[in-house]
């Protein structure tokens, strides 16, 4: 009789939610997610639970679709690996939503949005912060399929501190007032029907670098909203940086979600003096920065060599010149 008890209570223990399971495990002790808490923005800055301000760094994955395969990268082991010996704080994960891609999550949901969540899932194990992406350069044109997929990752993720939604990539050459700006507002106010607190990041015009468009109009009656800039070390230089510090110098919060030190294509040879520069100004500002990416298409900006294995356990000899560069600056972010 005991014995069956026992049974029915380890039985109806297996039945507890396993959301709050995982929340329970992401917050062991010394993760980054357990030392800091739930994130917010206060002006210009990211602060933790306690109100202090605090950055991140840690890596942008590939592509969700079958382009050149860097979804072969998407598992736990590969992300533990991260955390181990990176020491990455924060993954991203760029979700394919391009109207353009033919196996894009308009196209596929349901494979696109499983490897996904399997990384979101593998954060949350795993105590990282997490940024879920809806990686698109024409999202106001599907504004509703966005609109159901974040109603779905707020309501299935949103209680958990590691999450940061980022609902629009890189727009191209469109106007932040007419285009950018009505979108975001509209799935926002999807997310913070579920959702009240989770940061929200918002891509600026001509890929997400004309933030100081979005400084001089930004979004209202929200709170925890912050706007995405992405730079390429060896095309981005002073003017861009000049841009940023005017949108932050206008009382916008950014956030880095894509950085490279190479080329604005992806190609071309490392820029380690800009990218040092760029280092510099992120670091002066407090901002939270992945570098693009976890994976090994033959061109600059990927981080690993094509021998390298997709699930992780590499060796300094698997990585490119971009991987080491970015491995570097990642794991000394916050000085562990
Ligand atoms: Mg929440």
């Amino acid at each position: 009789m005991r014995t069956f008890i026992l049974c029915i209570l380890i039985l109806s223990g297996c039945k507890t939610n396993t959301a709050d399971t995982r929340q329970a495990v992401s917050l062991i002790e010394d993760s980054i997610v357990h030392l800091n808490g739930a994130l917010s923005i206060n002006g210009t800055n990211m602060v933790n639970s306690r109100g202090e301000v605090v950055s991140f760094a840690g890596n942008s994955l590939f592509w969700s679709n079958d382009y050149y395969r860097g979804n072969m990268f998407y598992n736990k082991k590969v992300v533990r690996h991260l955390k181990d010996e990176w020491h990455a704080d924060i993954i991203r994960i760029p979700m394919t939503a391009d109207p353009d891609i033919h196996d894009s999550y308009l196209f596929d949901k349901k494979t696109n949005q499983r490897k996904l969540e399997t990384v979101v899932d593998a954060c949350l194990d795993l105590g990282l912060y997490v940024i879920i992406d809806w990686h698109s350069h024409k999202a106001e044109n599907n504004e509703t399929e966005a609109i159901v997929f974040f109603t779905e990752m707020a309501k299935k993720y949103g209680k958990h501190p590691n999450i940061i939604y980022e609902i629009y990539n890189e727009p191209l050459v469109v106007s932040w007032d007419d285009v950018i700006k009505p979108y975001a507002e509209n799935v926002i106010a999807a997310i913070r029907k579920i959702d009240p607190d989770n940061i929200i990041v918002v891509g600026t015009p001509h890929w997400s670098q004309d933030v100081d468009d979005a400084s001089n109009n930004p979004i209202k009656g929200y709170k925890n909203i912050a706007y995405t800039l992405h730079f390429y070390a060896a095309s981005h230089k002073e003017w861009l940086m000049n841009k940023a510090q005017k949108a932050i110098d206008n009382g916008i919060a950014l956030i880095v979600t894509e950085w490279g030190s190479v080329d604005a294509d992806g190609g071309g040879k490392v820029d380690a003096a800009s990218t040092e520069n760029w280092m510099d100004f992120m670091k002066k500002n407090n901002l939270t920065h992945c570098n693009w990416s976890i994976n090994h298409k033959d061109e600059g900006a990927s981080a690993l060599k094509p021998t390298a294995n997709t699930r992780g356990n590499w060796s300094d000899e698997d990585l490119t010149v971009s991987g080491k560069l970015a491995k570097g600056f990642i794991e000394k972010w916050n000085q562990k």
